[in-house]
């Protein structure tokens, strides 16, 4: 692991002054910073709190956890070195993300993201908890929470914060009874099944993991005390015990008629994680498995449709040439695929057109 001088770290955060802090968690605070080689980072202190006990407990179990997952996991934060003040407390140099956090994308932002970048953020995540679960001996997260995952400069979901995280014993039968099992976490993302030590299991992370999808396909907040209930979970279950289960789904966004089987699946995968029986709840890697089947990828869509698309596109292109001139509602559209016309009838198309795009453009 790299040990930057403290001087650099001062030097990169102007003596870690308040224009360049991001923001601040219970534990401590993340700076922005431009390093000498200029690559620009987030650097995590700890809270005065902390510094004043000198408990480098969160930050050496960040570091230790972090270093011990494969570096090629796109879906993980990364840790790019560590530091220490005169008064040997840690400072943790990552990787920036510039793009905020889901909690952000999904209750601040004036433009609710699309259903099939949902879905993407929702696979992406799940991806970043297979990576812990499937390291032997398991990691379990312990905070998977929507202010916990963050987005890259293209936008794709990254896991943070591994202050709670820990390692399953790796003899299953001699759980670990130190403080770091002790149970922890975000409430309203806590599993009510982890009451003791000994309930720790990769089936706490499932059932945050799906309080998370449920906040992505809702846009409720996971505690929400204007909510009757005010847990999602509690909520989301009402509604299905009402048979409304569209009702769960974010309003601003109308589901695409095309969209709405995937949802309804997604919606049910949330539904088997949240279960109150952790041995109903899935594994994660089925979670993925299951997940992966409602991916949209532009590139799946059948030749002809691409080929569709670009006759929309160059019948607007001519339709802008000639100013005031209208088309009749079947016309003829260029097929560059089979070298050919064709005729199709936009009408009958309109509708489910306008929704591919929409969904295609806003991704
Ligand atoms: P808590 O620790 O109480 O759960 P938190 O997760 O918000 O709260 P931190 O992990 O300390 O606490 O992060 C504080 C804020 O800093 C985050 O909400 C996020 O907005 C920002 N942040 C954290 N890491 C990065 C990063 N690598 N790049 C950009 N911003 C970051």
């Amino acid at each position: 692991m790299h040990e930057f001088a403290y001087e650099e770290l001062e030097e990169a955060t102007q003596n870690f002054s308040a224009t360049h802090l991001i923001g601040k968690g219970s534990h401590g605070s993340v700076y922005k910073g431009v390093l000498r080689d200029g690559r620009i980072v987030a650097i995590k202190t700890q809270s005065l709190g902390l510094q004043k006990l000198q408990d480098n407990s969160k930050l050496d179990n960040e570091v230790r956890i972090l270093s011990s997952l494969p570096k090629a996991s796109k879906c993980l934060i990364n840790i790019i070195g560590i530091s220490h003040d005169s008064f040997s407390n840690k400072v943790l140099v990552m990787e920036y993300l510039p793009n905020g956090t889901l909690h952000d994308f999904l209750h601040l932002s004036p433009t609710p993201p699309a259903w099939p970048k949902r879905i993407e953020i929702a696979v992406q995540i799940a991806r970043a908890v297979q990576v812990l679960h499937e390291r032997k001996p398991s990691v379990i997260h312990r905070d998977i929470k929507a202010s916990n995952i963050l987005f890259d400069e293209i936008w794709d979901a990254k896991l943070a914060d591994f202050g709670l995280a820990t390692e399953m014993a790796s003899d299953s039968s001699s759980q670990r009874g130190d403080s770091t099992c002790r149970p922890a976490g975000t409430i309203g993302y806590l599993d009510p099944c982890y009451t003791s030590p000994h309930k720790l299991s990769v089936k706490n992370d499932v059932f945050s993991f799906g309080v998370v999808l449920l906040e992505i396909i809702s846009c409720s907040k996971a505690i929400d005390v204007n909510r009757v209930p005010a847990t999602i979970v509690h909520w989301a279950m009402l509604l299905i015990d009402e048979n409304r289960i569209l009702d769960l789904c974010d309003k601003r966004l109308a589901p695409a008629r095309h969209m709405e089987p995937m949802i309804l699946h997604v919606v049910n995968i949330a539904l088997r994680c949240v279960s109150p029986k952790p041995y109903n709840r899935p594994t994660i890697s089925e979670i993925v498995t299951d997940l992966q089947i409602c991916l949209v990828e532009p590139t799946r869509f059948p030749i002809w449709m691409t080929s569709f698309f670009r006759g929309i596109i160059f019948l607007q292109k001519k339709r802008r040439k000639i100013g005031t001139k209208r088309y009749k509602t079947t016309t003829t559209i260029v097929c560059a695929a089979h070298e050919a016309s064709k005729q199709v009838d936009i009408s009958s198309k309109k509708l489910l057109l306008r929704e591919i795009l929409a969904d295609a453009t806003l991704r």
